[in-house]
């Protein structure tokens, strides 16, 4: 196993039954896990670690699923429930700008309106005959001021997804798991229609047709087994591999909340976190992208960049992170400052990833002058030190 490790680290794909043996033995062998990420990230990143600075639209947090580790869904008339109007949108929007977001992220809860008639009265009333056309709407706004707007709405048909392509430079869908498994009665996907991975891996798989830059990732630590995170991310790579269409994977561990179903569930710790990360990067491809949240990871810059991250996906100067309110983003400065010690620069990024910019298939034409504009500013932009 050692040699393909090595093998690994010098560029050579590890093969799905490689991966799948090396992580049964990875306490035995996770140094060396670790040093062959680090010199598989070093090879295809450099020592740049980016991030996309947005603004999070949470348009909705209506949602007709039940994950038992959600704490951002409601039902209509739920305390906390919120569906944001078109002046709360616009005017996110113009405070991000003016402090120098790139990115308007639009996140939200899966399929309100097949769920809630009162959510279908909220969008007429808004104007609008769907979540898509709401969402058209968003992102038309965001371009107007100069952010990109990146889509995540849960699961899309083509036709939802064809669309909201003319104005979002990417778009996403976390897979979470391929396992079914955690879809069973007394698992955390058993009320969660559009948890099961068949209908994921399906609109991944439609992204990679219609030519959509994408961004998937695993929640690690919601009852699967290593053998179960290495299945997902062998999906992914398969799917990529497919249609070259994958930009970023993210990995986001658990964190346990008050109040939902799992609140006493424990955590993956930071041992298990940072191998499955460096396992990340020795299964994906070179040209894709791995990324964890710092806000979920804190305190642990110096870690993350030594099992071979090299993007801390989206961090806001104006909105919470609404999916895990209780973890703050870190400030650029000290994040910055993180990373030059472990002997990397922090560069802001846009929510395309460069590779796909000049690929005429992968953008719509529409898109390209606004991703420049944004390239162009976030060039010039400076972060600390
Ligand atoms: S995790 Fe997403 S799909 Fe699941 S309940 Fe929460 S908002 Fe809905």
């Amino acid at each position: 196993m050692l040699r393909a490790i090595e093998r690994a680290a010098l560029g050579e794909p590890l093969s799905d039954e490689n991966a799948r043996t090396i992580v049964d033995s990875a306490d035995v062998f996770a140094d060396a896990i670790a040093e062959a990420a680090r010199a598989s990230r070093d090879r295809s990143f450099g020592r740049v670690v980016t991030y996309s600075p947005k603004v999070f639209l949470p348009l909705t947090n209506l949602c007709r699923n039940r994950c038992d580790y959600c704490s951002f869904r409601r039902s209509p008339g739920e305390a906390g429930d919120w569906t944001m109007t078109p002046p709360e949108v616009s005017a996110q929007i113009n405070r991000a700008r003016d402090l120098g977001c790139a990115e308007a992220l639009f996140c939200l809860g899966d399929k309100p309106e097949k769920a809630f008639s009162t959510y279908r009265r909220k969008l007429a009333s808004l104007g609008h005959s769907s979540t898509v056309d709401y969402l058209d709407w968003g992102a038309r706004t965001a371009l107007a001021r100069g952010l990109l707007p990146h889509t995540n709405a849960g699961l899309l048909t083509d036709s939802e997804m064809l669309r909201l392509r003319e104005v979002n430079v990417s778009l996403g869908l976390m897979l979470e798991s391929s396992s079914p498994r955690l879809c069973e009665p007394g698992m955390p996907h058993h009320r969660a229609p559009d948890k099961r991975p068949d209908r994921r891996l399906a609109m991944i798989e439609g992204a990679g047709r219609l030519r959509i830059p994408f961004t998937t990732g695993i929640l690690m630590g919601i009852g699967e087994t290593r053998r179960e995170r290495i299945d997902s991310l062998l999906a992914i790579r398969a799917l990529h591999r497919a249609f070259r269409h994958i930009q970023e994977v993210i990995v986001q561990p658990f964190r346990a909340v008050p109040g939902v179903p799992m609140h006493r569930a424990p955590e993956p710790d930071d041992v298990e976190v940072m191998l499955t990360i460096a396992m990340a990067r020795l299964i994906l491809d070179d040209d894709v992208s791995l990324q964890a949240p710092p806000n979920l990871n804190p305190d642990a810059t110096g870690k993350l960049l030594g099992a071979g991250l090299n993007d801390f996906g989206g961090i806001s100067p104006l909105t919470p992170d609404y999916i895990n309110p209780r973890h703050p983003w870190p400030h650029i400065d000290v994040l910055a400052e993180g990373c030059a010690r472990a002997g990397f620069t922090l560069r802001p990024r846009a929510s395309i990833y460069d590779r796909f910019v000049d690929r005429d298939e992968f953008l719509d034409p529409s898109l390209r002058v606004p991703t420049r504009a944004v390239q162009a500013r976030l060039a010039t932009a400076s972060v600390a030190p």
